[in-house]
């Protein structure tokens, strides 16, 4: 599970360890940067993307520390297994991909749903543009929240620990080329089943309509499935970053700022019952904008054209 590189399982390791996923991710930035400036001639954000190299640099040092203590986690699940997969077998691999695929989703929707974990993943929506190097802030405090969580049951299921680190390795790296605004929308099979840019982008956006949507790591279906899909649209530009937006590029700030929210709203509540709900209900900063969502979505259900307004009116004595 660790090769003693301190940079772990993440994106920016997996990225940096394969020399062509390296140089593809430097053209990816390089091309970002001349579209940037040239197409829609706006500054690249380089402070923002500096940030962002900082949040990455102490996840760097976290990781090794989550990774030693749950190796040995891993191993003794499976141990317990239920059932053993035969990873030789093309199908087994089609398995493990298709349930931590649906696995990442739940553990996604429960990061935006659950205060204590957004808490962590705020930090990846933290960014107010959108480029390649949102795919760094990732939180520091992952171990704490239970991310970890997230694969275990497979490895109880009887896939090898090895195996489903590998298919999370998958789903980072197709999510490291969807953060962007340079490409547009792709060939419409392709955006019915996979998590595209325009889809990440309506992830990332913080507009009512696109607030908690498409949570999906690389097979959007899941959120289709889910009712949690929402299609980027012609005259909603996507506004990114946080709903109480946080103008900083100090990493550390960035890395500890929900939780700095969290201890302030548990410590103002007055009793039980709303201490638990400050730090493992819905987030409250999110909740107005959640409401109004449900205010475009009832406006959307009543203006739609029902079945009967169609067709043709009948004819006089039918
Ligand atoms: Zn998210
Ligand atoms: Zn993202």
């Amino acid at each position: 599970m660790n090769d003693g590189n301190i940079f772990g399982d993440s994106p920016y390791s997996i990225v940096f360890r394969n020399p062509e996923l390296l140089t593809a991710f430097a053209l990816l930035v390089l091309c970002e940067i001349l579209w940037r400036k040239l197409y829609r001639k706006e500054a690249y954000g380089a402070a923002e993307a500096a940030a962002s190299a900082g949040i990455a640099l102490g996840r760097a040092v976290a990781k090794p520390v989550m990774i030693f203590a749950l190796a040995g986690l891993y191993i003794f699940v499976f141990e317990y297994r239920i059932y053993s997969f035969d990873m030789s077998k093309w199908w087994s691999w089609v398995l493990v991909f298709i349930g931590a695929d649906f696995l990442f989703y739940w553990m996604h929707r429960c990061k935006h749903e659950i205060r204590w974990m957004w808490a962590d993943h705020s930090v990846h929506h933290s960014g107010n543009r959108m480029n390649v190097f949102m795919n760094f802030r990732l939180g520091w405090t992952g171990l704490i929240v239970g991310t970890w969580l997230m694969h275990l049951p497979l490895v109880l299921a009887g896939f090898p620990p090895a195996a489903v680190i590998t298919t999370y390795a998958l789903s980072l790296v197709w999510q490291a080329w969807i953060h962007t605004d340079m490409i547009g929308k792709l060939w419409r099979p392709i955006e019915l089943v996979l998590n595209t840019p325009s889809h990440h982008r309506v992830h990332h956006s913080r507009n009512p309509v696109y607030l908690d949507k498409n949570y999906a790591g690389i097979l959007i279906v899941w959120d289709r499935m889910f009712d949690t899909f929402q299609e980027e649209l012609d005259g909603e530009t996507c506004d990114y970053g946080l709903v109480q937006r946080l103008n900083s590029n100090n990493p550390v700030k960035i890395a500890f700022n929900e939780w700095g929210n969290l201890i302030r709203d548990v410590r103002a509540a007055d009793n039980w019952k709303a201490r638990l709900h400050a730090a493992f209900g819905y987030p409250g900063d999110k909740k107005a904008v959640l409401e109004e969502q449900a205010r475009l979505l009832m406006e959307r259900e009543m203006t739609k054209p029902g079945p009967d307004q169609n067709r043709p009116a009948p004819a006089a004595g039918e």
